[in-house]
């Protein structure tokens, strides 16, 4: 069994993207050609943002921006700790300071509460000047950005939404990509909408954003493409990757409706079991994981491996929270309580469109046999 299975999808999508392939080899357009521009329209109109600008990987496409806000070493970008290193590594790639905000334990997103400390905390502390928010749609779930952005206007803060996993999410009718001042996305193959290879996205609605972040993705261009005048990156989504993501994109809707079937089944099944995933009123999910919480690490640790003899993938996202990595260990930063359980207790099994109900039904067997409550 595959934790997340691109055979299926593969066979639904072969004649369009070897098509498109072929297509591709004939103009020769592989950086810039036609089907980029197509993409980020499509892109666009799907999350009803403005601006969309494709990139090299979804960490670029969270340090592009943050280079827009031209970050100084003394400036505080707030970040969930738990979360994939690159929203924290970004920040610090961008000239900025992470602070680390404690996630809600149900949602494992944000929490809005301890943000608002956090601010607070480091407004006191006198070190550094609030400047920012990157908020991550962790899992695939929307961080609560009602609530973040109520902070960030308070504190005349930028929001940047990590939609890496949450592409495909929504709050009420808004899609992911759209909730901050800037969103990012990733198109690593695991993730909701992913590649064959590396990329990601950039999504605005700020005419001013989109320029300078057009700019620095392309070595600092300005009007003329060899009159740079900024600092930038070489960072472009090629041609290739656009095929596969526009051929993903007509079953990406239909892929959504079948994450949220094969999460439905988990959790009818495990409810009395576990503490299934938290999905709020008016949030939906792309089901990026489907995580659930061991009694505790040692629990856990019985839960991957019997799991694996049976050869059924567990994974753990993240057993290492980014303030305690060895790269960030060095800022002390503490009282993040909610991170540190979850990180000795999450666990997370298979998710992908193409499960099957009997899959399913085996998977959520071998785990209530193993826990035995
Ligand atoms: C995957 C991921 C990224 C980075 O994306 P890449 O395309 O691998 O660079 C950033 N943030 C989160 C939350 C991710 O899951």
């Amino acid at each position: 069994m595959q934790f997340i299975d691109l055979h299926r999808q593969f066979d639904r999508i072969e004649d369009g993207v070897r098509e498109g392939f072929d297509a591709v080899l004939k103009h020769k357009g592989f950086i810039g050609g036609p089907e980029i521009k197509e993409l980020q329209k499509q892109l666009a109109e799907y999350t009803d943002v403005k601006h969309v600008i494709a990139c090299a990987s979804g960490t670029d496409a969270l340090t592009v921006p943050l280079k827009a806000w031209q970050l100084k070493e003394t400036d505080a970008v707030f970040v969930p700790s738990f979360t994939f290193f690159a929203s924290a590594e970004s920040i610090t790639l961008a000239g900025g300071t992470p602070v680390f905000v404690d996630v809600d334990y149900d949602t494992f997103n944000m929490d809005p509460a301890d943000l608002e400390a956090k601010v607070k905390e480091t407004l006191e502390e006198g070190k550094l000047t609030p400047k920012g928010i990157v908020a991550v749609d962790l899992f695939g779930l929307p961080a609560d950005f009602p609530a973040i952005r109520e902070v960030a206007e308070k504190y005349g803060l930028f929001v940047l939404e990590d939609a890496a996993q949450g592409f495909g999410g929504t709050i009420g009718d808004k899609r992911a990509g759209s909730f901050g001042d800037v969103g990012s996305t990733s198109f690593f193959p695991a993730k909701p909408l992913g590649c064959y290879g590396d990329g990601g996205a950039i999504f605005t609605s700020d005419d001013d954003m989109a320029f300078l972040i057009d700019s620095i993705h392309v070595h600092g261009k300005g009007t003329d493409k060899y009159d740079n005048v900024r600092i930038g990156y070489n960072s472009r989504l090629d041609t290739f990757q656009a095929v596969v993501l526009l051929n993903k994109m007509t079953l990406f809707d239909d892929e959504l409706d079948k994450r949220n079937f094969v999460a439905a089944e988990y959790t009818k099944r495990l409810k009395d079991t576990f503490e299934t995933p938290v999905v709020p009123e008016r949030f939906g999910s792309s089901w990026a994981q489907y995580t659930l919480k061991a009694k505790d690490k040692e629990e856990r640790e019985t839960i991957v491996a019997k799991m694996k003899e049976q050869g059924i993938p567990v994974m753990v996202y993240y057993p290492i929270p980014i303030h305690r990595s060895g790269a960030y260990k060095h800022l002390g930063a503490k009282n993040l309580p909610v991170t540190d359980e979850l990180s000795d207790r999450v666990f997370s099994i298979p998710m992908h469109p193409y499960l099957e109900v009997e899959e399913i039904e085996m998977i959520c067997n071998a785990l209530k046999d193993i826990v035995n409550r």
